[in-house]
């Protein structure tokens, strides 16, 4: 699979890429990463990628001609079966579910904003505007290197062990995984459970599935519709 990325900041990427799971996948030819600079998509003598928002306000917006010709000139020779996509606060959310839609895909092109974001137009050549989460980052190139990072790792091949990706929370299934323990078997008086050291496998097996549903009843109470606890309402409560 290919990914390219289209940012003003290339440098920045790197470290991710020429490091662990990416840069093996890259080196066994299970992916592809290249990283575009968006100034050298631009016309004008001093590279000019973002300009003042029409109505006023603070900050600069990012311009629609530069990513229109990265995107044309980058998309030209490569496979229909590719999707652009604007990384964005404003988009929808990325979800493991996503990950796996776009793995089935020969590349991605990937969109990262600066600034008060893009402008709106750029949304006609896009596929999809995506959002890594309910939180403002100051450009897409850390969404960009999480949905790299979470797509590849799907790509067969890629993580040593597919039954450690199908095993991960998310993964077809609505629950985290299990936690896990290695050595010591103590640690200041913490004990890894029992069952654990049984190799009773079929006991083993239930433990982690109990253990994995106990979880995410307490931490996303959410996934599985269930209310979570309220600590307003508790508050609210205690004050009579
Ligand atoms: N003014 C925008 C707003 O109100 O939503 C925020 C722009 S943000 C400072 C600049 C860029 O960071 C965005 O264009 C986008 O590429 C990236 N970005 C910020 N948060 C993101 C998120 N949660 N997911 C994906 N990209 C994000």
């Amino acid at each position: 699979m290919r990914f390219d990325v289209i940012t003003i900041f290339p440098k920045m990427l790197n470290g991710f890429f020429t490091e662990g799971i990416l840069y093996q996948a890259q080196q066994t030819k299970k992916i592809e990463i290249h990283i575009h600079d968006l100034r050298d998509f631009t016309d004008d003598f001093h590279r000019t990628v973002d300009d003042r928002p029409y109505g006023g306000g603070p900050g600069m917006v990012m311009k629609v001609e530069p990513f229109f010709r990265a995107v044309e000139t980058i998309n030209a020779p490569l496979s229909e079966k590719r999707r652009t996509l604007l990384l964005s606060s404003q988009g929808k959310l990325f979800r493991q579910s996503d990950a796996l839609r776009l793995a089935a895909l020969d590349g991605l092109l990937l969109l990262c904003g600066r600034y008060e974001g893009v402008d709106e137009r750029v949304l006609s050549f896009v596929d999809e505007e995506i959002s890594i989460g309910d939180y403002v980052l100051t450009g897409g190139e850390i969404a960009a290197v999480v949905l790299i990072e979470t797509v590849a790792r799907l790509i067969p091949g890629v993580v040593g062990r597919f039954e450690s990706v199908e095993g991960d929370s998310f993964y077809n299934k609505a629950h985290l995984g299990p936690p896990q323990y290695t050595r010591p078997r103590n640690f200041q008086g913490l004990t890894v459970p029992e069952v654990l050291l049984s190799g009773d496998h079929s006991r083993i097996e239930t433990f982690r599935e109990e253990q994995a549903w106990r979880k995410t009843a307490l931490h996303r109470p959410d996934i599985l519709g269930i209310r979570g606890y309220d600590c307003t309402e508790k508050r609210e409560e205690s004050n009579g």
